[in-house]
């Protein structure tokens, strides 16, 4: 007995925008979101709280999807953990310590992205953060960062400086590892991006809103690291143009750009390949977002990095797609209906070669040496992994199996992509790490606790 016609895995601006068009079409739908409420990660919190101008005028746009989910046919569960996706269309979910099985005919993975692990010498003491946590934080709760330093790469890193100095707080420095090399290399694939010029003219415009608020700005940096000072800061130490540089701070907020969540879709045996340019694995999705596994569409940065008007594209063509294939639309009224977020979709993704080529992560950061930890749960290193890849270990398994790294609560999202980058840096091409049910942590309780659910 399903319990809608269609189950979608976030609601982010893909899940929500494919939600709404879905409903249009009369389907019932089931959206599953372990956030407190929707938005996904660029509105998360939207509309909800004192108002803060600060996050932009962007973030504030997200209200409106929001409000959409508000539709009778639309059953929304938030605070629900998706721990299994079975193809045929079965989910189980976790709400309040409790599990329950759920099933449609059609299914929707939305579940975005993560931001990238950026393992250096000291990126796990107290006091080190990714700047998207920090911004989650503003998000959520309005809190800011005070005379924080902003190290790594990425046009997030500039939304998030600017939201920073617009509520007063701003960054004490921005280090950037992007070099001028990086910027060369994305310079054949600026006209393309002129398709998205709103796009680029917003990161200029938060490029100028740095400089006017004086914050120090390096770029080039590179060898980062960062050891407590006697106050109980962090003393940060990099080093660009030829020099070494130190800053004290109590927060140093890292990041180095976001790459596609893919427990979900890995675990649902959906193919991956890898994503050079985006130094990422991504699921092999088609025009629609569809999969190789039957009644599974992925949408969204789930399916690879473009952003969010991207998603909200990506989430309305999957969603007139399962329309079609549930015999709701004829393909005639599919393909009228897709032209403005296909050509939505085709313009935010024009921008990424240029971004992917001139934010792309630091080579130290993709493959990490020595003593710098690579998997935080079990406090495995670089020399670890690297050993297990002199002594004969030429995949993720092997080398999860000689040192146990991916192996803890995090189930490999901390560490994975960086083993990937030492294993191709010894000279292997890993292929995508098999993900298991529970993909996210439960408990004995949760599992115990299953049972089934009478729409
Ligand atoms: C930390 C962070 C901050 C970001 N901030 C911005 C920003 O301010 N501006 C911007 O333009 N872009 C931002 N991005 C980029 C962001 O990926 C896209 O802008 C956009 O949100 C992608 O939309 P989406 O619908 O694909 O996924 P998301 O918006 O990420 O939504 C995915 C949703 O799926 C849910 N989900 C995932 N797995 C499960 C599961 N197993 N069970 C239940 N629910 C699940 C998540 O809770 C989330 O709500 C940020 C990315 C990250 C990682």
């Amino acid at each position: 007995m399903s319990d809608a016609d269609l189950i979608i895995i976030g609601a982010g601006p893909a899940g929500m925008a494919a939600a709404s068009i879905a409903v249009q079409g009369g389907m019932r739908v089931l959206v599953l979101d372990e956030q407190p409420r929707a938005g996904g990660q660029i509105y998360r919190n939207v509309g909800n709280g004192a108002p803060r101008g600060w996050l932009g005028k962007d973030y504030a746009a997200g209200a409106g999807l929001v409000a959409d989910l508000g539709h009778p046919n639309i059953r929304a569960e938030f605070g629900a953990t998706v721990w299994r996706v079975e193809v045929g269309g079965r989910v189980i979910w976790s709400q309040g310590g409790i599990s329950h099985i759920s099933a449609a005919p059609h299914l929707l993975l939305a579940g975005g992205a993560q931001e990238r692990p950026t393992p250096f010498a000291g990126w796990t003491l107290p006091g080190v953060m990714p700047a998207g946590a920090a911004q989650i934080l503003m998000k959520t709760a309005g809190l800011l960062a005070r005379d924080a330093v902003l190290a790594g790469s990425g046009p997030l890193l500039y939304l998030i400086a600017a939201q920073m100095i617009d509520a007063g707080a701003p960054p004490k420095a921005l280090v950037e590892t992007q070099t001028r090399a990086m910027m060369l290399r994305a310079l054949p694939s600026l006209p393309r991006a002129v398709l998205a010029l709103p796009t680029l003219v917003k990161g200029v415009g938060l490029l100028q809103k740095i400089r006017s608020a004086g914050v120090v700005r390096h770029t080039g940096a590179a060898a980062f690291h960062a050891e407590p000072n006697d106050k109980g800061d962090i003393a940060f130490s990099f080093t660009a143009k030829g020099r070494r540089h130190r800053i004290e701070t109590p927060l140093l907020l890292t990041h180095q750009g976001v790459i596609p969540a893919t427990h979900i879709s890995r675990a649902a045996g959906v193919r991956h390949r890898w994503n050079h340019a985006q130094q990422a694995f991504e699921p092999i999705v088609g025009p629609w977002g569809r999969t190789d596994q039957p009644h599974i569409h992925i949408a969204g940065d789930g399916a690879g990095i473009a952003g969010a008007d991207a998603a909200q594209a990506a989430g309305a063509l999957a969603a007139l797609d399962i329309l079609h294939l549930a015999g709701r639309i004829g393909e005639d009224s599919r393909n009228q209906r897709s032209t403005a977020p296909r050509a939505a979709l085709t313009r935010a993704r024009a921008i990424r070669p240029f971004l992917d080529a001139a934010y792309a992560p630091s080579p130290e950061i993709l493959a990490p040496e020595g003593k710098t930890i690579v998997c935080r749960c079990e406090e495995i290193t670089a020399a670890d992994i690297r050993q297990s890849v002199a002594e004969g270990a030429n995949g993720p398994r092997q080398v999860k199996t000689a040192t146990r790294a991916g192996m803890g609560p995090c189930q490999g999202r901390m560490c994975e992509i960086t083993t990937r980058g030492i294993l191709a840096a010894c000279g292997t091409s890993p292929s995508p790490p098999r993900a298991r049910t529970p993909i996210k942590p439960i408990t004995l309780g949760e599992i115990a606790s299953l049972q089934e659910q009478n729409a």
